[in-house]
């Protein structure tokens, strides 16, 4: 089996998004990242009484958007009158397709008591025939979803494979999308199959990726190979991350993500005038 090194490694920024809700985010780093668009780590942050925030009603179109909780309660409604609680451990993965309009807000619990928010995000790019597509939800609880624990390690695998254990989800393209949790000195050996962009995000400790350090924050970009070595001396915690090269142009306007300017002045036009769900 040919083995996955680190080609680069991609610093993260603090930023602000939707109504103030602090989130890290690896630098962009365009192409290497296909198909994702956007990963975003939703805090840790611990809010007090009446001070948590999310992102008010919004639209997307061209893509999909995958939601994954670790502490803390998100409020998901949506216009065409979908709507849910995703909690600790809960997946929401929404194509957004040709349209969707909603509010991700923390929930009522967390707004009146606070607490501590973590979570993730990640928007994973559709091909142009995919694009339009009806906008669909799936939603794994945390009960549900499956996980799997070996030699010290934990895996919640929300897209793909991982140590004989597969995911519930229908993926467009293929995607892995796993987050692992190391004990200390234990050691994964992830297969990732070649020609598939492969990226590791490390949050909480520091990770060997390939043999190469990598520290909190740090999104490696991982070079082709069929499986990558994952290991940790003290404990760490990653998300496992990969999907086809689309090889198509990307014309993005805030939360649209089309192939040309035209279809971004579609969308827009479109969200203007109540075409959207
Ligand atoms: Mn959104």
């Amino acid at each position: 089996m040919s083995r996955r090194d680190v080609r680069m490694v991609a610093p993260t920024h603090t930023v602000f998004e939707g109504g103030g809700f602090q989130v890290r985010r690896p630098v962009a780093m365009g192409q290497l990242m296909s198909p994702f668009l956007l990963l975003d780590e939703m805090g840790p942050k611990k809010y007090g009484p009446g001070e948590a925030i999310g992102a008010p009603w919004h639209p997307h179109r061209g893509f999909e958007t995958v939601t994954y909780m670790l502490d803390g309660e998100m409020n998901h409604e949506d216009s065409a009158g979908n709507s849910g609680l995703i909690a600790a451990g809960d997946v929401q993965w929404m194509t957004a397709g040709k349209g969707v309009i909603h509010s991700e807000l923390p929930s009522d619990k967390m707004m009146k008591e606070g607490g501590l928010m973590h979570g993730f995000q990640i928007w994973v790019n559709l091909p142009a025939k995919d694009k339009m597509m009806p906008p669909r939800y799936q939603e794994i609880s945390a009960s549900s979803s499956p996980c799997v624990e070996s030699d010290g390690v934990w895996a919640r695998v929300i897209a793909g494979d991982c140590l004989g254990t597969s995911s519930m989800i229908d993926t467009v393209i293929p995607i892995v999308y796993i987050h692992a949790k190391f004990d200390a000195s234990s050691k994964l050996i992830q297969a990732i199959e070649k020609g598939l962009n492969g990226m590791i995000y490390v949050f909480g400790g520091e990770l060997e990726v390939g043999g190469k350090s990598v520290a909190d924050g740090g999104l490696a970009i991982l070079s082709d190979g069929e499986e990558v070595v994952l290991e940790s001396k003290n404990g760490a915690e990653c998300l496992i991350l990969a999907g086809p090269e689309l090889n198509e142009p990307i014309a993005r306007y805030g939360p649209f993500v089309m192939n040309t300017r035209e279809e971004i002045s579609q969308a827009i036009d479109d969200y203007n005038n109540g075409r959207f769900a």
